[in-house]
């Protein structure tokens, strides 16, 4: 017998009817030994239609009472489902955060788990009960409500497993688990059996959606095993989110393409090649708030220099307007350029550890296809490029090839 925790997002429990399916899931299991606690995300679309509401009567809705509105969506689906699985013959308790004792800071809206009391929880167990308990919320010190911004019920599901030390966390999603690449671009593509958590953190942080980022730095430290499935799927095993030393683990050199057209590039022509420059440049930049991603600067030639960086897409404006208008005169740079037809395209893999010769792969690969690359940025796992937004597909089409990870036909 083990404890198993399980989470089921948005799609899972769209309707009545998904949501008794879910049951049925959750039954096999209860009924096969094993002691389930279930964290559930709102209906799909719930979450949003709460937001709208808000933003109807606020522009920028309070935030307290945002978290005392948005909270409600889950509340629904633990209830709904409680009722399905007593209505079935099981022992079923819901729990809100705050029943638990889900402790979060107070940053509303995107509060984060200190702790969580799992006494009543265990004693339901021990009592044969089913425990679901709503996800993306929790409460502060002072039992103001929190919820732990959006896709928070991953990071739930997470950090209620560490909290019991769960024998595993079962993420069900509308996936039946991480693939390679996204299928609809290179329909090769294939499901990964394992993955690393430091692989997964830079596929979520480059733009994979299947988990919270934040549930994915949680389960590293506390070292929950996760695993994604399919919540539609009859069988199969997902993928299984797991450490370096793991045994089970494949050996694949690179285990995934991430790529997203979230930047946009901007060139700083003709500054001053000297101590204080760039933060001259970004300083404002921070100060403004905006997260700059990729930073190329080159050597100077004649004490004058080129300064380019990304930005998300949506700051692109914002920020060229403001290095035209202070940054620009301020440093007497020459210009100030940029584009947001870009897209950045990244290879990830623990293998780059032990290998050598990954990023000129990738470069020459690119380079036969004729794809010009722009940027480049690595980290101990990952090499990320620039290209022109029209070959982004054909890079991940071609890289996926390259690096062996089409599927054996
Ligand atoms: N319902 C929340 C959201 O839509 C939390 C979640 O689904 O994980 O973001
Ligand atoms: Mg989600």
């Amino acid at each position: 017998m083990a404890l198993i925790v399980q989470k089921y997002g948005g799609t899972s429990v769209g309707s009545i009817e998904r949501i008794k399916n879910v049951a049925c899931r959750i039954a096999k299991f209860q009924s096969s030994g094993h002691q389930i606690v279930v964290a559930v995300s709102a209906m799909s679309g719930e979450t949003n239609r709460l937001l709208t509401l808000a933003k109807e009567i606020q522009g920028i809705p309070d935030p307290r009472e945002l978290d005392v509105l948005v909270s409600t969506g889950e509340q629904v689906t633990i209830a709904l489902l409680s009722m399905v699985l007593i209505e079935m013959g099981y022992k079923t308790k819901s729990y809100t955060g705050t029943q638990v004792r889900i402790l979060t800071d107070a940053a509303h809206n995107k509060a984060r788990i200190l702790q969580i009391d799992e006494s009543r929880i265990r004693a339901d167990l021990d009592a044969g009960y089913i425990v679901v308990v709503a996800g993306f919320q929790g409460a502060d010190e002072f039992g103001n409500i929190t919820t732990l911004g959006r896709g928070g019920s991953d990071t739930t599901g997470v950090a209620l497993a560490a909290a019991l030390k769960a024998k595993e966390c079962q993420i069900y999603t509308d996936v039946d688990g991480v693939y390679t690449t996204d299928p609809r671009v290179v329909p090769e593509a294939r499901r990964l059996k394992t993955i690393t958590f430091e692989e997964m953190m830079e596929l979520a942080s480059l733009g994979s959606k299947i988990l919270q980022i934040r549930s994915v730095e949680f389960a590293g430290k506390y070292k929950v095993k996760l695993r994604v499935l399919s919540s539609f799927a009859e069988e199969g095993e997902g993928t299984l989110i797991t450490f370096e030393e793991d045994k089970n683990m494949e050996h694949a050199i690179i285990s995934g393409i991430a790529f997203n057209r979230d930047e946009a590039k901007i060139t700083v022509l003709g500054v001053p090649d000297r101590p204080g420059i760039a933060y001259q440049i970004l300083g404002p930049v921070a100060d403004a708030n905006i997260d700059v991603d990729m930073i190329i600067q080159n050597i100077g030639n004649d004490g004058m220099t080129n300064f380019s960086f990304t930005v998300n897409r949506n700051e692109f404006e914002r920020t060229m307007d403001m290095l035209k208008s202070q940054v620009q005169p301020d440093i007497g740079a020459r210009d100030v350029v940029g584009g947001d037809k870009i897209a950045k395209v990244s290879i990830v893999g623990v293998g780059m550890r032990s290998y050598v010769g990954i990023a000129s792969k990738m470069f020459r690969s690119l380079a036969e296809e004729g794809i010009n690359i722009q940027m480049i940025s690595t980290s101990e796992i990952k090499i990320s490029v620039i290209v022109d937004e029209k070959y982004m597909e054909l890079a991940v089409r071609i890289l996926h090839k390259a690096f062996d990870l089409d599927q054996a036909p």
